[in-house]
């Protein structure tokens, strides 16, 4: 048995992990798809897809799963919903399986005739890329809702500091350089 999940996993944390494993108990193999893969710099994807491979392969190894068993691949939008089944399909290996919780992701892929398995939320109002984001920008703790691999990755990449300079506006009256001397 093969299973797709799919998320932007802006940034990779502790839930995803948690389904990541749920999902390895009774499928052979996982692809982890990275979805908005083109997307990057802003405030609800500041992340490359590259990077969140990074988080992902990382956090997994240092989690001793055996990454034989693991795909992760990048699917960029196509913004057409009624083909994006389709699209991901171009992408993957074949699977069987689908584990979302998003509703649209979840409506698309059964009107594919997939079988949509929702796993169960694990402390979902923490676990969550937007909570996180929020956080980051509010210098409050995140470090304890994301892998700590994920984290390493995070700060090699001076993620923090992406994200306080994307925020802000050049409709103010500070001087780019006023700007980078603030961060
Ligand atoms: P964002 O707030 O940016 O949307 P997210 O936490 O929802 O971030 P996604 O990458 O959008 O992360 O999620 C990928 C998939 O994982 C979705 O199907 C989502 O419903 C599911 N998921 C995310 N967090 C959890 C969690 N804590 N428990 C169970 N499923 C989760
Ligand atoms: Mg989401």
């Amino acid at each position: 048995m093969r299973a797709l999940y799919i998320g932007r996993f802006q940034p990779f944390h502790l839930g995803h992990l948690h389904v990541v494993k749920y999902i390895l108990e009774s499928s052979k193999e996982v692809i982890i798809a990275i979805g908005s893969s083109q997307v990057s710099h802003t405030i609800q994807n500041p992340f490359t897809a590259g990077e969140r491979f990074l988080m992902i392969k990382k956090t997994l190894e240092t989690e001793g799963v055996d990454l034989r068993r693991v795909h992760i691949l990048p699917v960029p939008d196509i913004y057409r919903n009624a083909l994006w089944v389709k699209h991901v399909e171009t992408i993957t290996p074949p699977f069987d399986v689908v584990y979302a919780n998003e509703p649209v992701t979840v409506r698309l892929f059964k009107e594919s005739s997939y079988d949509v398995r929702g796993p169960e939320f694990y402390k979902r109002t923490v676990y969550s890329g937007e909570e996180i984001r929020n956080r980051i920008l509010k210098a409050a703790d995140w470090e304890s809702l994301v892998p700590k691999a994920t984290a390493e990755v995070i700060k090699d990449i001076d993620g923090v500091a992406r994200l306080l300079e994307i925020i802000k506006s050049d409709k103010k009256e500070t001087s780019y350089q006023e700007m980078s001397n603030s961060v």
